[in-house]
């Protein structure tokens, strides 16, 4: 088996080096959309498995590897945040991995192995453990027991607790080369892979993402009227994009206002640069203390990412806010 993507094969190889006497508690950190789930994915695979090849990864045909393909090794744990059923029926992601999920996987690592070999907990994103989860897990760090291995993938290792960071052996993965990640995704199938790269930030998934789902059309149609804030009509808007999904409208907003501030601060666009011509005039024309208080109410939302009671209204107010930027 090969790294799942071709910028990880060099922390790929480093990781199976380690089969034999793999860290007891690893932290795969670095930016989102740069392919570490899956990177723990194929190393918890590679640790389970039965028969693995010479290197080290998963063979893919022993039991262990169908059961893992499957989702059913009896041996690993997925410690993640979970689907949430509301008050009035409606589902939505949790904001936190609870202490259940926590001391469940605790108690998961107590028992024997149903196989001889290893046992893997991946708590993925780790950075999302409540307070509570982080501490009944930190008792199993300081000790775990024979042959378990624990692998905690977070996108910001600052917010795990000291202690947790400080049990871990930590492996960082950063961003692929700008040119590395434009080639897979044209190798993709991708079209526009530059520009997407830059909407994204450089993470190629991204940027994937961008150019798979009807999110690029939301944005277009997002930034278009963002671009207007002259003629903007809130109402309308708050309306007409209620629809659009927290992720994606919080991506998209939070990055206009990072272009807008970008402009305004260094003269030259980050994110969006196919609105170029339109953020120039329009990040000079903003006031600097409006733009910032909004980027930073942007980026609180941007941590609870839920659907209130009225998004619409929500939008609205947003967007009264946005159009005062440019009085
Ligand atoms: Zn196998």
């Amino acid at each position: 088996m090969n790294a799942p993507y071709p910028w990880l094969d060099a922390p790929w190889q480093r990781l199976l080096a380690t089969r034999a006497r793999p860290a007891q508690a690893l932290l795969l950190a670095g930016p989102r959309g740069v392919g570490k789930s899956e990177l723990a994915m194929v190393w918890a695979q590679a640790l389970l498995c039965e028969a693995p090849l010479a290197d080290g990864a998963a063979c893919g045909q022993c039991a262990a590897c169908h059961w893992f393909e499957t989702g059913g090794h009896p041996d690993f744990r997925l410690v993640t945040l979970q689907e949430k059923t509301g008050k009035e029926g409606e589902t939505r992601m949790a904001t936190a991995i609870e202490v259940d999920q926590a001391r469940e996987a605790v108690d998961f690592v107590q028992l024997s192995t149903y196989r001889a070999g290893f046992r893997v907990v991946l708590v993925d994103p780790a950075d999302s453990l409540n307070l509570a989860a982080a501490n009944a897990l930190l008792k199993v760090l300081e000790e775990p027991p024979l042959n378990t291995v624990f692998v905690l993938v977070s996108d910001q290792p600052r917010r795990l607790l000291p202690t947790i960071r400080s049990r871990c052996t930590r492996l960082d993965i950063g961003l692929p080369p700008a040119d590395r990640a434009a080639q897979w995704l044209t190798e993709q199938g991708v079209d526009d892979a530059v520009t997407l790269l830059a909407l994204s930030g450089g993470t190629p998934l991204d940027a994937q993402r961008w150019a798979d789902g009807s999110e690029l059309d939301e944005r277009r149609g997002v930034l278009e009227g963002l671009a207007r804030p002259d003629r903007l009509d809130p109402v309308t808007l708050g309306e007409r994009w209620k629809a659009v999904s927290p992720q994606t409208w919080h991506n998209v907003s939070y990055k206009w206002l990072g272009d807008l501030l970008a402009v305004k601060l260094q003269g030259s666009v980050q994110f969006n640069r196919d609105f170029s011509e339109v953020l120039a005039p329009l990040g000079r024309k903003a006031d600097l203390a409006k733009l910032l208080a909004l980027a930073r109410m942007q980026a609180n939302d941007g941590r609870t990412l839920t659907h209130p009671l009225n998004r619409a209204l929500q939008l609205e107010a947003w967007l009264v806010q946005y159009r005062h930027v440019f009085d």
